[in-house]
């Protein structure tokens, strides 16, 4: 694949990896990726992820700060929001945090 002249990226580790896992799902090509139909991935969103995943704990390619949220799907940044369950092991974005009870008090 040919290599692809861009900008220092400014962004977040957040916006950045939101962006591959859009890849990854199909959702959003960036503009200036030109693949072919058969080549653009079209993942389920457990699958992207599992990829994620696999470069931030196997590979620690990616910052393993950016979790995915059990209850809406979104990915967040765990050092700026969001809870961890320990008991049922989930994560919760910042917009769900409140449906996990023994965390409540914390907010
Ligand atoms: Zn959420």
């Amino acid at each position: 694949m040919k290599e692809l002249k861009t900008s220092i990226d400014t962004r977040s580790d957040l916006e950045k990896i939101d962006e591959f896992y859009k890849f990854l799902t199909g959702e959003v090509v960036p503009k200036n990726i030109h693949l072919s139909k058969h080549a653009t991935p079209k993942m389920t969103e457990k699958k992207a992820f599992a990829v994620i995943w696999f470069l931030q704990e196997h590979l620690r390619i990616l910052p393993e700060n950016i979790e995915k949220c059990s209850e809406c799907g979104d990915l967040y940044d765990s050092n700026c929001e969001g809870v961890y369950w320990e008991k049922k092991g989930k994560n919760f974005c910042g917009a769900c945090d409140h449906l996990v009870p023994e965390n409540c008090n914390n907010h």
